[in-house]
Formats: C-alpha cells, structure tokens, sequence
C-alpha cells in the first residue's frame, strides 16, 4: 500500500501526512496462514444454510441499520438484551468507532503492545495519543501494576485476550482492577475467545463494570472473514454511543443474512474449534523440537508466535521456496526476530513444520 503522494500531504489534514496504511503483507501462495483465518472448510450444513440465506435476501432495499435479527440471536446466545449488542462490519470497525467517540485530540488511549498494531493506526487517525504499557518483553506477560496505574489516567484501555499476537490472556482479576481504575472505558478484544479455555471471557464481569466492553468477531472460530462481521457486547449506553457515531449501513444486508445463519447454527462449530486448539498444541509441540534454534510461546488463541535467527529471511524462503505465507513481525517494536503462524490444518501444519526444519537446517550449513 502506497504513501500519500507529496501533493496530497500538502491537502490531507496535518496529522494524516505521515500515516503509513495498514499492510497485511499480502502476497497469493499455496498456504497462506498470514492472517490468522480459519483455514478449514465450513461445516456443510452451515454453507448451505447461508447460501439459502442469501438466496432469499432482496437486495433492492437499505439493510436494517441495527441489524436487529443478529442482534436478537447474539444476545441469546450471550445471554443478554438486544441493548446490549452492536453489530459492526468486522471487529475493525468497532475499535475504530471507538477511538472516534471516546478518543480525540487530548485525551488518552492506553494499550499493551505487543499488541494488535490497528489499535494504535485507528487512534492516530483521529489524533488519540496512545500510552503503550510494554508487555514484559521475555514472557509478554502484561505489566499489572504499571497498567492499572495508566488506567486511572485513561479515557479508553485496550486490553486482547487472547492477544495477538503473544497468544496470552487477559488474567479477569487485572481486567477488573483496570475497570475499577479507568474512569473511561475498557475494552478487551475477544478476537480469538472461542479458542481460550472455558472461563476466560470478560463476560462475566459486564454485570459488575458498567465502563466494560467485550469485542468479538465471526472472522476467526466462524471462518467469515470475508463477510466482515463482528459485535461488541456491553451496558446499553455504551451500546447507544456506538448505535449514534456508526455509519448506518455499514453491515450490508448479504452480510446480516449470513451471519445470521452462521450465529444460529454455532454448535456446528464446535468441532473445527476442537480440531484448531488440538492442532495448536500439536504444532506448537512440532515447533518446540525446533529448539534451540525457534523459540515458541504458549497461545489459547489460532495461532503461535515464534522467534528465530533470520526470521525475515525465514519468512521469505517460506514464501518463495514453499509457498507459505505466515507473518512477519520481525520489524514491531519488542517482536524482533518473530514470526506468527495461523494454525492451519493438519496438512498445512505438517507443511510447515517440514519446511521450516529444511530452511534451518539450510542457513546453518550456509552459515559454516
Ligand atoms: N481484534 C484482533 C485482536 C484481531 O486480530 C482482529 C483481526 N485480525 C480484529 C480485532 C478485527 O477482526 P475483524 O475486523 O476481521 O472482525
């Protein structure tokens, strides 16, 4: 993605001169695990479901603006009130919605980098400043103390459990702490929740904090990236916040009937969840007999975070010589050296793993 042209930094808003575009980095190969997507193929039933959805959706007419019937199974499903649910076109949309309601010039958004790199792209576009609280830079544990005491001076905090892309969460005793400290809101984006243990979710504090909200997605357990969905899950005057800046009809209508579908039919989902955590432990074991020369964290999220000398240069030969694609993070502040690598299949694993054992074993016979 190009940078704006010296002409259109002289137009744009003085802020924007600078902005460097998100850039996934995308480039077409054989196995792409590059943006943590669920790369196994939808439970039959469930296609079929959604493509009689879609058949049946006139397209003629504005989508309802709220999308009230998602909204109305969302929050059955999350055993709460329609109130309490705002659904978005992706994730992304939320946390952007989110800097732009309670954020602006002057105020204060902390989050705890290494984290997901749009919180601080979304907070510069409308002139947030961000306080990144560093996650301990051996562990990526987050930084309880210095958090909590950022949070009391916070319009907004941003907390990812599981995070990406250290694959840790969120401990619910810190969230709470940083509720009770931050006199603005509190996000914790559950991107990758369906993927954590039982018990993880901020949920189960909404009753408690009114400052909380949950943000989550059908990109990544539902494997409907493509549709962009997500919702976010709080107290009804959050929700009206969000329900007043949105752009009305930013979830389309083919996108309502298919997420609708998919939301009503989530139990099909529970295999491929189950076969993706095993699969994790299973590469993540794969990987760790790459030691020495890889490290690997622990994740409850669909992907792992490794570290390896020329990790770059890793990257690249995954990409050229075996049409891999995983991500490179070896440039991000604290991630030197580091790559993420979406768990895939167990094919695509496998691809993995074999490919990675020969690159290493190649830079060390080209290192002699
Ligand atoms: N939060 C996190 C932590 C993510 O990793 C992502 C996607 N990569 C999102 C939110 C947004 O997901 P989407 O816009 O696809 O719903």
């Amino acid at each position: 993605m190009a940078e704006l042209s010296p002409r259109m930094r002289a137009l744009v808003q003085p802020h924007l001169a600078q902005i460097e575009p998100y850039d996934p980095a995308f480039a077409p190969c054989r196995i792409n695990l590059s943006a943590n997507e669920n790369t196994y193929p939808l439970p039959p039933a469930v296609r079929a479901a959604v493509d009689e959805a879609l058949v049946a959706t006139p397209l003629n007419r504005y989508p309802d603006p709220m999308s009230n019937d998602l909204r109305d199974e969302l929050a059955r499903w999350h055993g709460v009130g329609r109130e309490n649910i705002c659904v978005a076109n992706g994730g992304d949309e939320l946390i952007f919605n989110l800097m732009l309601a309670f954020g602006g010039p002057g105020r204060t958004l902390t989050t705890c980098p290494p984290d997901f790199s749009e919180y601080a792209f979304f907070a510069s576009l409308v002139q947030t400043p961000a306080n990144a609280v560093f996650r301990d830079p051996d562990t990526f544990a987050l930084r309880a103390d210095v958090l909590v005491r950022a949070a009391e001076g916070s319009n907004i905090v941003i907390l990812t459990s599981p995070n990406n892309p250290t694959g840790d969460l969120a401990p619910l005793e810190l969230v709470e702490r940083v509720c009770r400290a931050c006199p603005g809101v509190v996000l914790v984006d559950e991107a990758y929740g369906e993927f954590a243990p039982a018990g993880a979710s901020a949920e189960a504090l909404l009753d408690r904090h009114r400052n909380l909200m949950v943000l989550h997605t059908l990109s990544k357990a539902f494997g409907a990236a493509g549709i962009r969905a997500g919702y976010l899950v709080a107290a009804s005057d959050i929700i009206d916040v969000f329900a007043a800046v949105r752009q009305i009809y930013s979830v389309n209508v083919l996108t309502q009937a298919a997420a609708l579908a998919m939301v009503r039919a989530r139990d099909a989902y529970r295999t491929t969840v189950e076969a993706i955590v095993s699969e994790r432990e299973r590469l993540h074991a794969g990987l760790e007999r790459l030691a020495p020369r890889v490290r690997v964290w622990p994740s409850t999220a669909n992907f792992l975070l490794v570290r390896m000398a020329r990790a770059a240069e890793v990257r690249r030969r995954l990409r050229d010589d075996h049409s891999i694609l995983v991500r490179d993070f070896s440039a991000s502040p604290g991630l030197g050296d580091c790559l993420r690598v979406t768990v895939g299949t167990p094919e695509e694993n496998d691809a993995v793993l074999a490919a990675l054992a020969q690159i290493l074993d190649d830079l060390t016979e080209e290192e002699r």
